[in-house]
Order: C-alpha cells, then sequence, then structure tokens
C-alpha cells in the first residue's frame, strides 16, 4: 500500500492535509470527500512547470477513488502534468454567504475538496472509454449513452490523465454567523444568504433536427442544485 493510501474509508491524514485552523471542519471519510466530489462541476488543477506556478479550470470525472480529466492532447497543461509533476486539485461549492454583526466575523458557507498527488496518463483504450463516459455522466447524468462515443483518431487526439483520491481533505462550513457575545445585541443584521450553483433551462442547439427529442435529463437540469 503507498504510504498515504487509505485506510478503509478513510485518507491517512499527511502533513500537507492535517488542518491547522477550523480542524472541526475538516474530513478525512472518503464519503464526505466524495459526495463533494461528485457534487462539484469542475475542479482547479494547480502545479508548478519550471518555477511559475499554474492553476487551470477543468472538467473531472470521479470512478471510484480516482479522478479522471481530459482535453487535446496538445493541451500544455495535461501534458505537464503527465510528466508526473506535482499537483494540487481543489473542488469548491459555495453555499452561502454569511454575514455577521462584526466585520470580522463574516465568512462563507461551503464544501471543498483539497487532493494531492501525481497523474499519470491513461492509456488503456477501456479506461480510456469508461474515462470518457464519466466525463460526459459528470457533466449530465444520462448522456454518456446518447452521445456519440469517441472515435478511436478523437481518442488518439485527446489526452486523459488518472489521478488517485489518496491523499486529501474536505471542509466543510455550514451554519450562521459566529458572532462575538457582546455584539449580539448590536442592530447589525444577521444571518446567512444561500447560494447554489442553478441550472436554467437547456437552450435547443440551432441546427437540431426538429424530430429530435430534448432528454429527460436535459428537461430535468433545472431541478438539480450542485
Ligand atoms: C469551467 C471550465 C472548465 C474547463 N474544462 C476544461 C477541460 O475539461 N479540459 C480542458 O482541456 N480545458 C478545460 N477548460 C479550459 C482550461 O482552463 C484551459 O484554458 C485549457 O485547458 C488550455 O490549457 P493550456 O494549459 O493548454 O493553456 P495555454 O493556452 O497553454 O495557456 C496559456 C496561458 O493562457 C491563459 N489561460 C489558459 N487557460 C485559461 C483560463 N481558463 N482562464 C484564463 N486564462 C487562461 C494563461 O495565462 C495561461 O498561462 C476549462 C475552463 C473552464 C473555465
Amino acid at each position: 500500500m503507498p504510504p498515504n493510501d487509505s485506510l478503509g474509508g478513510e485518507l491517512r491524514p499527511t502533513p500537507r492535509t492535517t488542518l491547522r485552523r477550523k480542524r472541526d471542519r475538516g474530513h478525512f471519510d472518503r464519503a464526505t470527500i466524495n459526495s463533494v466530489l461528485d457534487a462539484g462541476l469542475f475542479c482547479h488543477v494547480g502545479f508548478s512547470v519550471e518555477g511559475s506556478p499554474f492553476v487551470v479550470p477543468m472538467v473531472y470525472a470521479r470512478i471510484g477513488d480516482t479522478l479522471y480529466v481530459h482535453g487535446a492532447a496538445a493541451n500544455r497543461t495535461l501534458r505537464a502534468l503527465a510528466t508526473g509533476v506535482d499537483a494540487c486539485v481543489t473542488v469548491t461549492l459555495v453555499d452561502g454567504v454569511v454575514l455577521a454583526r462584526s466585520a470580522f466575523h463574516h465568512s462563507m458557507n461551503y464544501r471543498s475538496v483539497m487532493l494531492f498527488g501525481r497523474a499519470d496518463r491513461v492509456v488503456d483504450e477501456k479506461e480510456q472509454l469508461s474515462a470518457m463516459a464519466a466525463l460526459l455522466e459528470h457533466l449530465a447524468p444520462g448522456r454518456s449513452t446518447d452521445a456519440r462515443a469517441p472515435s478511436p483518431i478523437e481518442l488518439t487526439a485527446t489526452l486523459i490523465l488518472r489521478f488517485p483520491i489518496t491523499e486529501g481533505s474536505a471542509k466543510i462550513r455550514t451554519g450562521g454567523p459566529i458572532d462575538e457575545p457582546e455584539d449580539l445585541d448590536l442592530p447589525v443584521w444577521a444571518g446567512v444568504v444561500p447560494f447554489a450553483l442553478v441550472p436554467g433551462p437547456a437552450v435547443a442547439d440551432a441546427a437540431l433536427d426538429e424530430g429530435v427529442e430534448m432528454p429527460a435529463y436535459v428537461r430535468d437540469y433545472p431541478r438539480w442544485a450542485r
């Protein structure tokens, strides 16, 4: 077992995943980490190349204990990650803006995950196809059985990386403002403005054949909030 691999349903904390502030908000169990990863829409991939840091937004998908990202074979970010540089992947869901009575205690409600590790290139065609299907399912559950599967040429033009979910943590804040007791009587409104990423109604492509019906997973998409 690699040193940072999971302990059953928990990720083993490491020096860089040990929460130093607000420890009670930290979670290492896979169920919590997976729930944030599955609810998120896209991630930010951070890495350093030739002394310069980059943080790049990307779509991802999870299969079991593996996170997949993909893009064009010429993609600079993916090519750099494929060399095995240390990377950090974050997923963030904003659940609310927390307005406290004092400026100091303003905050946000959120669910976020931070993963550390090294990516490697997926070369097995079966795994490539599974990853592509998972990426489509992550965007719209039900999509992978509808959309035309990638051709061998398209797969060659696509770089797919796998990132192990072995070292990382989730951090979650919920609830209202945590004001100082002496501020509770101040005549200042306090509370939470809830936030969610809510899809709007789908807009059909202008070139769509009139006979093609909108599938239920598209029609129902606006009901999902991430
Ligand atoms: C929500 C979201 C999801 C995305 N999902 C994917 C995905 O799944 N796969 C994928 O390949 N790409 C995705 N992209 C685009 C991705 O962020 C990069 O732009 C793209 O991958 C090109 O990467 P590169 O390293 O080849 O960029 P390069 O073209 O080599 O980057 C050169 C420079 O361009 C600028 N730049 C590049 N990307 C961005 C950016 N996103 N925003 C602002 N400046 C930028 C930076 O200054 C960068 O140093 C996504 C973008 C967003 C916002």
